[in-house]
């Protein structure tokens, strides 16, 4: 029998994690009734370095439960380092990892799905929400706005999927090989592979405490996706930079014409012609500097390149 381990990121959430864990072991219960999975299979929850009283209930749900285990991290890492840690810690254990949010927004009955889509061979199954009726319209747009944006700049990322999703104990191995500092995990998972299918759920609202995802983290989460995973931001100025050094050139023949012609004031041709020319051909050095540096950032990454999937002897 699979052993499952449900990873749940928590930040200061005293006002809920008592009844996500209420509903997290019956819904392990159930499974392990239905037997679908090991009885060994846990729950765990990441203290993000909460300053409320997350941890201590943390501690006495330990205490009570068989099944329920609890990391602290150092301090506050963000959503994403909480995650990998919860995630990368319980790997040698667990033969497949759920991860979701503490405020169960995530509805919790696609779990049977994604394990149904592991015993059918499946290492990676992405929760996507169907619809986005519960967020508030701002989230709503900026989210799907941010999905489009990073699309058109070359990022593979699963449409309104966020960190719900089960991986497989080889998958996590592989999302161990990616040594990046900078973490986006939504970008990085579809790099790796494997068989992967999806499960549509509704995301209901948090039943209580608040979004720990203000708009100033929102937006440098946005950035991060951007920056960890393209170099089209260097390669417009590079474009830039060549249109308007082409354009000098058209313009240099207009103005030798006209100077020539004796159709200028003296000193003009040579004052615009340089400007032109040196504008476009800075913007253009710094495009091709930018290449380069864009070079050096995706290798200093050290990405994997590949994973073996399945190996015949
Ligand atoms: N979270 C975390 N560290 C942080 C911020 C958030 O571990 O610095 C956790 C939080 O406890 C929750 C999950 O990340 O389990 C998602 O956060 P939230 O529900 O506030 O985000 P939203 O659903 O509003 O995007
Ligand atoms: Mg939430």
């Amino acid at each position: 029998m699979k052993k499952l381990y449900l990873v749940i990121p928590c930040y200061n959430e005293e006002e809920v994690i008592n009844e996500t864990a209420k509903q997290l072991v019956s819904k392990l219960k159930c499974l392990m009734d239905k037997d679908k999975i090991d009885q060994e299979s846990k729950i765990v929850f990441v203290d993000d370095g909460s300053k409320d009283r997350t941890w201590e209930m943390i501690c006495e749900l330990n205490n009570d439960n068989e099944c329920i285990r609890g990391i602290k991290l150092s301090r506050n890492k963000g959503h994403q380092n909480a995650l990998l840690a919860g995630l990368l810690t319980v790997k040698e254990e667990a033969d497949m990892v759920i991860s979701l949010d503490a405020d169960l927004q995530d509805d919790i009955n696609a779990i049977d799905e994604m394990v149904d889509k592991y015993h059918e061979g499946c290492d990676i199954v992405y929760g996507v929400r169907s619809q986005r009726d519960k967020d508030s319209l701002f989230k709503k747009y900026t989210a799907q706005g941010f999905y489009k944006f990073i699309k058109m700049l070359g990022v593979e990322i699963v449409y309104n999927h966020a960190d719900y999703r089960l991986m497989s104990s080889r998958a996590l191995d592989a999302l161990e090989e990616h040594k990046e500092v900078n973490l986006f995990l939504r970008g990085i998972i579809p790099l790796i592979g494997f068989k992967t299918d999806v499960v549509t759920y509704e995301r209901s609202e948090r039943f209580a405490g608040e979004s720990k995802y203000p708009l100033k983290k929102m937006l440098a989460f946005a950035l991060e996706g951007i920056t960890s995973f393209s170099i089209k931001p260097i390669r417009i100025i590079t474009a830039i930079g060549s249109l308007i050094f082409t354009i000098s050139l058209v313009f240099l023949c207009y103005f030798l014409v006209s100077h020539f012609r004796g159709y200028t004031v003296k000193g003009w041709t040579s004052t615009i012609v340089s400007v032109w020319a040196l504008g476009g051909f800075q913007l253009l050095a710094i495009g091709m500097i930018g290449e380069y540096i864009g070079k050096m950032y995706l290798e200093t990454k050290a990405r994997p390149k590949f994973f073996v999937d399945k190996y015949l002897k």
